[in-house]
């Protein structure tokens, strides 16, 4: 039966525009970096911890782990203005997005009081260990695996395309610790794998644009102590599918291409065709739109609603937009450039075969888009 969709109107509050500008203050003493259209291509430790110090990283969770207990809203608004910047966050994204929100959902007392202070620190930083060589759409499929030992786990396999793990402390392993079985989901955990343990070796791929932002990652016989896996063993996929919201619905899937459109409005001029100038409109329209639908979404988070078709849906109508940006100025341009204009779009169409991948491809999306409307 067709189910339809929860995007109920949310606007930000207008007292939130003070944080904003205390962002933006922040990112305009800060400003020394080459701004680039792949949130996890930048990375600076120092720049994570100035930017920690603030109270930004996990301002949304427990005062108890030093957080700061602030709304998905307030958080929105300055991830919103680190990506429009393109600072370099890189190093703390994926902890503060989400391995640190499933520590709080599934992690032991324990491990949050150890993992989650030194994220807020700006001083632990996570990388994500789902995707194998021969697995990444049908994630069910994984083979690295755990056998029990005592007091823990011997973990072997390969992870790869592992966004920033030659920066990184740990990463968040998705591993079978069972065999398969008819049920394809059951028999998998999540364990916290330190990057630097011993056995783990961290092999750099060099992407389009010539930068090593992901990696290959073996494991040869890794201990991983009982007290690193997240949740009840066997639990993992139940955990992973509840880290995608987060995941698939945030600004960084529609502000890759940001730095594009808001130099091919500067270049605009009263003597620009009107062709251009309708174009600039409808970017920046179909922008608006996606913005308030992930808005929509960040005010469901805050009410603790986990809206996993509305993410795919923002993901997937926020990839394929910010490939049509810079695609369509590309066929659009006059003869003559500015230079920053240029330069925007030549690192982003270098960038840009990826944003339908990272995460999850469209046609992996479009499925559980199907799925969640009761239409498969
Ligand atoms: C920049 C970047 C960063 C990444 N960072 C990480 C990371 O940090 N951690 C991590 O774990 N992974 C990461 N990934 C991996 C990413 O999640 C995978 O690339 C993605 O899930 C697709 O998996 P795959 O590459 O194995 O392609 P495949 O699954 O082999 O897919 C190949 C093609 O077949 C299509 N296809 C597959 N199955 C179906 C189906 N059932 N129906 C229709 N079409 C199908 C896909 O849509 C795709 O077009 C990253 C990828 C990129 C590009």
């Amino acid at each position: 039966m067709f189910q339809g969709m929860n995007f109920a109107p949310a606007k930000l509050p207008g007292e939130l525009e003070a944080l904003r500008h205390e962002v933006r203050d922040f990112l305009s003493a800060e400003r020394d970096w080459q701004p680039n259209s792949d949130f996890n291509a930048g990375a600076s430790p120092e720049f994570s911890q100035r930017f920690a110090a603030k109270g930004w990283i996990g301002m949304t969770w427990p005062k108890a782990y030093g957080g700061a207990e602030k709304t998905f809203l307030e958080r929105y608004v300055v991830t919103e203005e680190l990506l429009a910047a393109g600072a370099p966050v890189g190093c703390h994204w994926i902890a503060d997005r989400q391995s640190g929100p499933l520590l709080l959902k599934f992690g032991t007392e324990e491990q949050k009081q150890r993992f989650l202070p030194p994220i807020i620190a700006g001083e632990s930083f996570y990388s994500i260990g789902m995707s194998e060589p021969d697995t990444g759409s049908d994630l069910a499929s994984i083979r690295t695996s755990a056998e029990k030992v005592d007091g823990g786990w011997r973990l072997n396999g390969s992870k790869i395309w592992t966004s920033n793990a030659h920066l990184n402390h740990y990463m968040v392993t998705l591993v079978r610790t069972a065999p398969p079985s008819d049920n394809r989901h059951a028999g998998m955990s999540q364990f916290i794998v330190p990057i630097d343990a011993e056995g783990v070796t961290v092999r750099g791929i060099e992407n389009l644009a010539g930068e090593q932002d992901f990696n290959q990652i073996f494991f040869d016989d890794v201990f991983i102590a009982d007290d690193q896996v997240v949740g009840e063993p066997g639990n993992g996929w139940a955990q992973v599918m509840s880290e995608l919201a987060y995941e698939r619905s945030g600004p960084e899937r529609f502000l890759s291409a940001f730095r594009v459109l808001a130099e091919f409005g500067k270049s605009l001029t009263l003597d620009s065709s009107e062709e251009m100038i309708r174009l600039y409109g409808r970017l920046s329209a179909h922008l608006v739109v996606l913005r308030r639908m992930s808005i929509s979404v960040a005010s469901l988070l805050e009410s603790g609603v986990m809206p996993d078709t509305e993410a795919a849906l923002i993901k997937e109508l926020g990839n394929s937009y910010e490939r049509l940006v810079p695609e369509m100025v590309r066929l659009h341009l006059p003869g003559e450039v500015p230079k920053a204009l240029a330069d925007a779009l030549q690192e982003c169409i270098l960038h840009a075969p990826s944003f339908t991948l990272r995460g999850g491809t469209r046609e992996i999306l479009r499925g559980m888009i199907a799925r969640g409307l009761g239409l498969r």
